[in-house]
């Protein structure tokens, strides 16, 4: 079965609402390949600019989280229906940034998750060992665990990022092999809670330190579906780059 390509930008606490605007007019305005996905992920403070510019346009819009109750005493928090209001239609979530400085479990992060998907949105579920757990040998350990929710929640609208977090705004990036043997293996996960037919049909995008320079690389391995681009999706030329290294495997691919 052929995935599409998804590149989708995690902005995460970058561009206010003028930037936001700035941006986006600037990749509306360039010419952009039709067979491959494309999200951007702005602060919450940006999207509802961001949803009016995105209308019909084809790219995707997506929050970087999301909370499990849809209303209530939860100060500081955003539901899935606030973000169906705005016509979001995908969310990050298990963000190792979140992990490792909000106090996200797997516990929670798959709570959102399930709640996200009730709403309809797709979410791109994140998950990634630290230099420490690769080092000890525990990689495919950890993978396990994490990928443990994965079950509980509707394959056609799950997106997982495999994001070692040491490759995260590191400028590290795990070699192709390496990025292939962890999404392989989280194929065999999925597959074993999932059914296989369905594994195949969701996307594993690899996220850290994502570059025009590696992107094509990367994404040319069998069980990388695109990428989760941090720091080069702040920038237009950089973030257009990587689209278009999806668009040129796509395209090598179909033909
Ligand atoms: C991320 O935080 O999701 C990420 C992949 O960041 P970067 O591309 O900057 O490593």
């Amino acid at each position: 079965m052929v995935r599409r390509y998804l590149v989708a930008g995690n902005w995460k606490m970058h561009k206010g609402v003028s930037e936001t605007t700035a941006f986006l007019e600037q990749l509306l305005a360039a010419k952009r390949p039709r067979n491959v996905d494309v999200v951007v992920c702005p602060p919450y403070i940006s999207l509802p600019a961001a949803a009016m510019l995105l209308t019909r346009s084809g790219i995707g819009l997506g929050a970087q989280n999301v909370h499990w109750e849809s209303s209530g005493a939860f100060t500081g928090e955003i539901s899935a229906p606030m973000l169906r209001d705005l016509e979001v239609g995908w969310v990050i979530v298990g963000h190792s940034e979140r992990r490792a400085l909000f106090g996200e479990t797997d516990e929670t992060a798959a709570k959102r998750a399930r709640r996200a998907q009730d709403e309809e949105l797709t979410v791109i579920f994140c998950l990634g060992e630290t230099l420490e757990e690769r080092e000890a040998g525990a990689t495919m350990d950890v993978l396990r665990r994490q990928a443990g929710v994965l079950g509980d929640l509707d394959p056609a609208k799950l997106v997982v990022a495999y994001e070692p977090i040491w490759a995260i705004g590191t400028g590290r990036t795990a070699t192709p092999a390496q990025a292939q043997e962890a999404h392989a293996f989280l194929r065999a996960e999925l597959a074993g809670q999932l059914g296989q037919e369905a594994a195949n049909t969701v996307r594993i995008l690899y996220g850290g330190s994502v570059k025009p320079a590696n992107a094509a690389e990367l994404f040319s391995q069998p069980d990388v579906d695109g990428g989760l681009i941090g720091g080069a999706s702040l920038d237009v030329p950089s973030f257009s780059a990587i689209i278009r290294a999806a668009a040129h495997l796509a395209a090598g691919e179909s033909s």
